[in-house]
């Protein structure tokens, strides 16, 4: 076999440790800054509160108003709290939503950022940004949007609930199943998709039984840098489509819509592409689409876009949505196929070995 590829470093600081988060102030130091805007959710807004006090003086305020999508009218409110109090960089506490209220701010300002990522998203280590105005979500990719610093101490994430962990998990387990047949995939990229998928593997189930197993929690977010990583480096594509659309258009939230999507959009991936899902096999034990879905059961992850909330009324235009800008996939299909897998995936049906 020849191999030919194209590999780009991201220039990112990670910092990963138990305690790691301590050391933010130093981080903004070093980045030359002195005025932080400390970014959360109204749900967080207690844990923004305290690392401001953290922070002490490298403080210029907080704004705790970070939600799902990165809706641009919120964006806009934080860009004139921004102003306000004459911030010279962000730092994000929280997940991502609060990940991609900072990278908004930074794409409109070039402001550097510091992340504390408090779920498995992986947004953080990604150069994308998500954002929705009149009930759609574009994407943009840009060198301003890639955070500069991530501080990943898993201490922070011992107190996600778990239902949340388990499906943040599941979305950065769709992040290094899609890396594994990108197009643009390189060795590097195969090497962290493959070790992110195997940490998180045998991380979740450990963290159903025990929340607050610090060893656990570490090999999660360890698992979540690394999908994260190769979400930013190579291209998505079908689980990542059709979950962009649920989001953006039928507000579905985020980490449950690709828990429930997963096995439906790997399996019918793995019909053309067995070979490069092999390790997702291999990890999982069994056919990557009804493996995913007995892990998922067996974490007690949601399996059906009913509980979601989706109207069975819906998914003809889901579909449609889903289906109107062509895209590269390594299995082609048509409209029907994929109103199909939404309906599988609707019923919560298991894919077939
Ligand atoms: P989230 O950030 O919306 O968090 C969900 C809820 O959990 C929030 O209320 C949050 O405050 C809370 N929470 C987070 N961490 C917690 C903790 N440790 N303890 C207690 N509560 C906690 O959810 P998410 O799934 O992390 O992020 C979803 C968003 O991120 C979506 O908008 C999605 O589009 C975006 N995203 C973007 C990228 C990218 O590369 N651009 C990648 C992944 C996700």
């Amino acid at each position: 076999m020849t191999r030919q590829f194209t590999y780009s470093g991201s220039p990112a600081h990670i910092v990963f440790g138990n305690g790691a988060s301590l050391e933010v102030g130093a981080w903004v130091e070093r980045l030359g800054r002195g005025r932080a805007l400390v970014l959360s959710t109204s749900h967080q807004a207690g844990d923004g509160d305290a690392l401001a006090k953290k922070l002490g003086a490298l403080a210029a305020g907080t704004f705790a108003g970070a939600a799902m999508h990165t809706p641009v009218e919120v964006t806009e409110v934080a860009l004139a709290k921004a102003h306000e109090v004459n911030a010279d960089c962000v730092v994000a506490l929280g997940g991502g939503s609060t990940t991609g209220l900072g990278k908004a701010i930074a794409y409109r300002t070039d402001l550097p950022q510091i992340v504390i990522p408090t779920t498995y998203a992986g947004s953080e280590v990604t150069p994308i940004l998500g954002q929705t105005e009149n009930g759609l979500k574009t994407t943009v990719r840009d060198a301003k949007i890639l955070p500069e610093v991530v501080i990943y101490d898993p201490e922070l994430t011992v107190g996600l609930p778990i239902a949340m962990s388990v499906t943040s998990g599941l979305n950065a387990i769709a992040h290094a199943a899609e890396a594994l047949y990108a197009q643009d995939r390189n060795p590097v990229s195969t090497l962290m998709a493959v070790e992110g998928l195997r940490a998180l593997s045998q991380a979740l189930p450990v963290l159903i039984e025990e929340p607050r197993n610090l060893a656990a929690r570490g090999d999660a977010l360890y698992g979540a840098w690394l999908c994260g990583t190769v979400l930013g480096t190579v291209g998505m594509a079908l689980h990542h489509k059709i979950c962009h659309t649920l989001g953006g258009s039928f507000d579905m939230p985020h980490a449950e819509t690709h828990a429930v999507m997963l096995p439906h959009t790997i399996g019918f991936n793995a019909v053309a592409v067995p070979e490069l899902l092999k390790p997702v096999a291999d990890i999982f034990g069994g056919s990557p689409g009804g493996r995913l879905h007995d892990f998922a059961k067996s974490v007690g992850a949601p399996l059906t876009l009913r509980e979601l909330g989706l109207e069975q009324g819906d998914l003809d235009r889901a579909a449609e949505i889903a289906t109107k800008n062509p895209y590269w996939n390594p299995r082609p299909f048509d409209r029907a196929a994929i109103r199909a897998l939404l309906q599988d995936a609707w019923e919560g049906r298991r894919p077939q070995d």
